[in-house]
């Protein structure tokens, strides 16, 4: 079976690792974390960054640097992993669904738009959500499979709403839009994850990064228990959020690889778009031509019904492709069954359409080609 994604962990990652047992730094404390948390950020495009446990813990802690609260709604758009609404929801905040772009997949601007001018108003210097007197407080875009969300047009519908921006990059490092670097498209804060089967991997874990030195400053303090000075006074209720040196020293040697991992990620997928966009019905995915994707999952979009897409993802296991489905949106998710909703047209026609393709760093040209004659193969009727 060729695996849909796995780690290429061909660089100094024992070397890295062997020095943490060596030194005893195996915690939270150590020479790595502060050279990855470097690295992250310099390839962000900002100056500060902030590791942390997991691309969740990062997304949690952001929206409580920006005084989320409970009862508070965050904007967000229905297409993402659950993460992104859990962490919204820890906070005892609820997620405000909205519709994706058709093209891009991520946050439509015109619609964020749309909703806050029908659906908001002022009370005093509080942005209040008109059908349930909630406060509106933060928008959460989402740069999805690694493209960019439209920041030129999002950023500024949020500095008129006075709404800070946390953007979930989590699979997004390398991804560039109008030639700057993802972390640098204006979000107050970019938010990372390295989990095993992001491009850049460090087992698990996160990375929070900004141009504010001060509001990375607030992010460190809460995810590292609100502790002050040296000894036992902490002034608020933080997180045990912290990276592990062991986990930051195989970040450490991923990210040195970063432009290698990025550049196989971006082959693959301009390979399957060379290879699959004659068949009748499908469409490899796309990006805006102003946005560079870190493309961390390739596919195609199958415009098939339902139960045929069941039926394909079954043959192509058949013929040794790992080939799954997409996610399901949130509102479409038990949890989130009662959060408001904008119309949701575009994600509800999509989602289940998507079938992602086997896109590990280290797929060679055969396998790749093994998979591109099996959805050949399956999808050619
Ligand atoms: C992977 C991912 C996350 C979660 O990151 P973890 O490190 O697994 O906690 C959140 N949001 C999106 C969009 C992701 O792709």
């Amino acid at each position: 079976m060729i695996p849909l994604a796995i780690p290429h962990l061909g660089g100094r990652e024992a070397d890295y690792l062997q020095q943490c047992i060596e030194s005893t730094f195996v915690s939270s404390v150590g020479p790595f974390v502060d050279r990855f948390e470097q690295q992250v950020a310099q390839a962000a495009g900002v100056a500060h960054g902030v590791a942390v446990a997991t691309g969740t813990a990062g997304l949690h802690a952001a929206l409580a640097a920006l005084h989320v609260q409970r009862d508070d709604l965050v904007i967000l758009p229905a297409l993402t992993f659950i993460a992104s609404a859990n962490a919204i929801a820890y906070l005892g905040a609820t997620p405000w669904i909205m519709d994706v772009d058709p093209l891009s997949w991520t946050l439509d601007p015109h619609v964020v738009e749309q909703a806050l001018a029908q659906h908001s108003h002022w009370q005093g210097d509080r942005l209040i959500h008109t059908p349930s007197g909630r406060r509106i407080a933060a928008m959460m875009p989402v740069h999805v499979l690694g493209t960019p969300a439209d920041m030129q047009r999002l950023i500024p519908i949020a500095q008129r709403y006075k709404l800070p921006v946390v953007a979930d990059g989590a699979a997004a490092l390398g991804a560039m839009a109008h030639g700057q670097a993802i972390g640098a498209l204006g979000a107050e804060l970019t938010v990372f994850s390295f989990n095993g089967n992001k491009t850049v991997t460090c087992g698990g874990g996160g990375a929070v990064v900004s141009h504010d030195a001060a509001l990375i400053q607030r992010v460190r303090h809460l995810t590292t228990t609100a502790r002050q000075g040296p000894g036992y006074d902490h002034d608020e209720v933080g997180f045990n959020y912290r990276m592990t040196n062991l986990q930051a020293a195989v970040g450490c040697a991923q990210m040195e690889r970063l432009t290698e991992l990025v550049g196989a990620k971006r082959r693959i997928r301009d390979r399957y778009a060379d290879a699959l966009g004659d068949l009748p019905g499908v469409t490899p995915f796309q990006a805006p031509s102003w946005a560079k994707s870190a493309w961390w999952f390739s596919g195609v979009v199958v415009d098939r019904p339902p139960q045929r897409q069941e039926h394909l993802r079954a043959q192509l296991r058949q013929l040794g492709v790992d080939a799954r489905p997409f996610w399901k949106p949130i509102h479409q998710q038990a949890p989130y069954r009662n959060a408001p909703v904008s119309a949701t047209p575009v994600v509800d026609g999509l989602w289940w359409q998507i079938l992602t393709l086997p896109c590990s760093c280290g797929l060679t040209e055969q396998d790749q080609q093994r998979v591109i004659d099996g959805v050949r193969q399956v999808l050619k009727g």
